[in-house]
């Protein structure tokens, strides 16, 4: 039995897992992660699937946890690379067709189960059963496998009055436990968090208080993802008369979906067209949008802007900002904050008031999650790093001996039998980078040329010389961007120019003169005004 993180181990993102025994491999989630600040133009960033997709005819089945993107947002990639059924929930797949559909990703085979439900796929005996988390119908899984048993909790907490009515199964926990575990693969995100992660419940309050004192619109942002969330908002703005819009394509096609497979209840005619809502008057009505992490093209970035036609805020409009910001998007989320705040508008976001709580467990609920499985063999996932040694001394607080622990990182493979667990091997764990259509043709060659471009700008070369010679006939013509103001400039790059035709004055072959000027520039311009520029030399023989 092998098990084998493809992410999501030693980072918040795109989790990804396989599990192999024998000749058979089932695929657990296959998710997304947001880029990093310095990967320029980068959308997007899917795990390195390499490894299921080389033996792509030994997947018996990709089974999906829950709808977040950190879950199903690289399934367009991978179901477009190979066929094999997907298992989810009624909510999370219908959240994976909505996405499939945007990627024009058809004839997949999608398979809806229920908790409680079991499955028998080749060697694996698989069972279902239902967690709470920020999102409806998550589960997690127990896989029978000729190892023995094993436990992947999916993302919970114990909230024990969700949004949607239905707790964590701790029944089935505890009988599990008394089965015998033999592993258990348990969410990490908040093992720096102690204590218990308040209820969902408990932001209906605070709702409730903005709600009764706005004055204005409302408008809420939150993930596109989040139907309790936006289940809370359609609520409160009911019980306060206000009629509620949704906005953005993601958003809005998730919510018809919700609605159609009855995981989103519609009081009334709550429900009315962005466009509608225009007419209305600003006290009774209500925006639900995207934008909570500062994605530039969202409807609240725009609004903070004042570049969305639909809407212009107003003093005594009130926002609120329902998530805390992903690392590496703080700077987006505060720019938007700050220009909330310029329009005069009354922003709420989780510093100021509870307006959001975690959908992960913390320390205490993570100790409950381990002492009911009592699992002989244990591995933290799902988190950077520290919250993967974190979670592991819970573990040991709780009693697991520090050698039946393993802090596997995102590409460590780990091999399982009856008695005994092992890192044995090493697969990929670079980071696929996805940029509009392009799937992995940006790498790090690319992306430090992007580097250098924003950070210096750059230097085209142009020169023509003779075949055979390198004798130059006409140039060299020198062009930038972004790296100096031109008409301030001319004696600098005339200076240049003549630096360029020192170096090539001997002539040589063309990939010569190109490196001799990229040489000289490089030494030039540095010298000059202490700048690196990329230098493209472009040498033409004729
Ligand atoms: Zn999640
Ligand atoms: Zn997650």
């Amino acid at each position: 039995m092998r098990l084998i993180p493809l992410g999501g181990l030693g980072e918040i993102g795109k989790n990804m897992l396989a599990l192999e025994y024998g000749l058979h491999i089932l695929v657990i989630d296959a998710g997304l992660m947001f880029p990093e600040t310095e990967m320029l133009g980068i959308d997007i960033v899917i795990p390195d699937m390499s490894y299921v997709l080389e033996r792509k005819d030994r997947v018996l089945a990709v089974i999906v946890t829950h709808g977040h993107e950190d879950h199903i947002g690289a399934l367009p990639y991978l179901l477009s690379r190979l066929s094999a059924p997907v298992y989810a929930t009624r909510l999370t797949q219908g959240l994976i067709e909505v996405k499939l559909r945007e990627s024009r990703v058809n004839n997949v085979d999608q398979q809806v189960i229920v908790p409680g439900d079991l499955l028998s796929l080749g060697p694996f005996g698989l069972e279902f059963f239902h967690v709470s988390h920020s999102i409806p119908d998550g589960i997690g899984l127990a896989i029978q496998t000729g190892a023995g048993l094993i436990v992947h909790s999916g993302d919970f907490k114990f909230d024990h009055s969700p949004v949607d009515g239905q707790p964590t199964d701790f029944g089935k926990l505890a009988e599990l436990g008394r089965r015998g575990v033999h592993l258990l693969l348990s969410d990490s995100t908040n093992a720096e968090t102690p204590g218990y992660t308040p209820s969902e419940k408990a932001i209906t309050q605070t709702f409730e208080d903005v709600f009764v004192r706005a004055k204005g619109r409302v408008i809420v942002a939150t993930f596109a993802s989040n139907i309790s969330r936006i289940q809370q908002v359609i609520m409160t703005a009911y019980q306060n008369g206000r009629r509620v819009a949704v906005t953005g394509r993601s958003m809005s096609n998730n919510v018809r979906m919700a609605i159609d497979l009855g995981y989103l209840q519609i009081p009334g005619d709550s429900l009315v067209s962005i466009d509608e809502i225009q007419q209305q008057p600003h006290d009774r009505v209500a925006i639900v949008c995207t934008g909570s992490q500062g994605e530039p093209t969202s409807a609240l970035v725009r609004m903070a802007r004042n570049e969305y036609q639909p809407i212009s805020l107003v003093s005594g409009d009130t926002v609120i900002v329902s998530a805390t910001p992903i690392p590496g998007n703080e700077e987006l989320v505060n720019r938007t904050l700050n220009n909330l705040f310029r329009l005069g508008a009354d922003v709420y976001y989780d510093e100021l008031l509870d307006v959001h709580v975690s959908g992960h467990a913390s320390q205490e609920e993570l100790k409950l999650m381990l002492n009911m499985i009592r699992p002989k063999f244990f591995v933290p996932i799902h988190g950077e790093y520290r919250h993967l040694v974190l979670h592991a001394r819970l573990a040991q607080e709780v009693g697991i001996p520090r050698e039946n622990i393993f802090l596997l990182e995102t590409g460590q493979v780990l091999e399982l039998d009856r008695n005994s667990a092992r890192i044995v091997d090493r697969v990929s764990d670079e980071y696929v980078l996805v940029d509009g259509l392009g799937v992995g043709d940006v790498g790090q060659v690319v992306l430090e040329d992007r580097r250098l471009l924003s950070r210096n700008g750059f230097l085209v070369v142009t020169l023509a010389v003779e075949r055979g010679t390198g004798r130059v006939l006409s140039g060299p013509e020198i062009s930038s961007r972004g790296f100096v103001y031109v008409r301030e400039s001319g004696e600098l790059l005339e200076r240049a120019r003549a630096e360029v035709l020192k170096a090539v004055q001997d002539g040589g072959s063309r990939a010569a003169l190109t490196n001799q000027i990229r040489e000289a520039l490089t030494r030039f311009v540095y010298n000059e005004i202490r700048r690196r520029p990329l230098i493209v030399p472009m040498v033409m023989e004729v």
